[in-house]
């Protein structure tokens, strides 16, 4: 089972809830991965820095970066034409030159130019490493700095590592925060989300986003929503509770709690941390109960 851990900003808890979704799993005994996808700035590792983790294996995902071989182009001008990105450009005493940052890799401008004018050339965009701790494993996925097509690299984890993912239980995907790209793919390859939100005036907008892309494209199907410190404003807490009963979605509060910001600040998952309210622990299990149905 994979499950997308998602929330409309940053800061309202997502990668805390993802952990601890993991811890609680695990606990239960089922072999559990959680996987970083919010490529620009994982942080799964710091909310577990308390646990012994072992780093296993790490991988380069490349791309393909053209290099133009000016000596043997004839300035035909068909590689230009057929760029989807507008990344080739023809410069008055240099030839073509390639924009990188505009480049998203396609390989068409290989395939068109008959000069051999344009060789394929690798280069790393990102890394995903992966470790082991004694509850779960851990997968991160990291951009190279510079990079900037963080959805690219997140549809070819999920995607091309869908048969790694298969020999987990549950895998739990910390997705990166807003609704973008990234975040449709991570849903698309998901079999249930959790919709992290919180009482603000900010993380009802962005809830409300988030739950137009889950009506529109996957029919609300396998969501539950967890509002985050949902003691610190009790009647926005309660505009969220409406719209989730509106749409017939299942929810879980999650009150504000010193434990918690003390678990993250010290990197102690709370469902392993001996001082966590019972209350929040609860919440934990009764989100695994919702999400597996026992
Ligand atoms: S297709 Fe090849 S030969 Fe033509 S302009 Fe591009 S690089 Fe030069
Ligand atoms: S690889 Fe694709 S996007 Fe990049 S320059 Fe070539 S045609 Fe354009």
């Amino acid at each position: 089972m994979k499950i997308a851990v998602v929330g409309g900003k940053g800061g309202t808890g997502k990668t805390i809830i993802a952990t601890n979704l993991a811890c609680t799993f695990s606990r239960r005994k089922e072999k559990t991965l959680i996987a970083d996808l919010d490529v620009d700035n994982p942080c799964v590792l710091n909310t577990i820095k308390c646990i012994k983790t072992t780093l296993v294996r790490e991988e380069q995902v490349l791309r393909l970066k053209p290099r133009i071989d000016s000596s043997k182009c004839n300035l035909c001008g068909r590689c230009i034409q057929v760029c989807p990105e507008h990344a080739l450009a023809l410069i008055p005493d240099k030839g073509v030159i390639l924009i990188e940052t505009l480049c998203g890799g396609c390989g068409c401008c290989v395939l068109v130019c008959d000069q051999g004018a344009i060789v394929e050339n690798y280069v790393p965009e990102a890394i995903v490493r992966y470790y082991s701790t004694e509850f779960f494993d851990v997968l991160v996925g990291e951009l190279v700095p510079g990079y900037r097509r963080s959805y690219v690299i997140i549809t070819k984890i999920v995607e091309g590592y869908r048969d790694f993912f298969n020999k987990y239980d549950v895998v739990v995907i910390d997705s990166p925060p807003g609704t973008g790209a990234g975040v449709f793919s991570i849903l698309k390859n998901s079999d249930k989300v959790v919709v992290v939100t919180e009482p603000t005036p900010v993380g009802i907008s962005d809830f409300v986003k988030l739950l137009k892309l889950l009506e529109k494209k996957f029919n609300n199907k396998k969501t539950i929503v967890v509002i985050n410190k949902s003691t610190l404003n009790e009647s926005l807490t309660k505009k969220i509770e409406d719209m989730c009963n509106r749409n017939s979605l299942p929810y879980v509060k999650i009150p504000y709690s010193e434990t918690i910001v003390y678990s993250y600040v010290k990197g102690i998952p709370l469902t392993i941390y001996e001082k966590t309210d019972r209350e929040v622990m609860e919440v934990f299990y009764s989100i695994v109960e919702k999400l597996t149905g026992k």
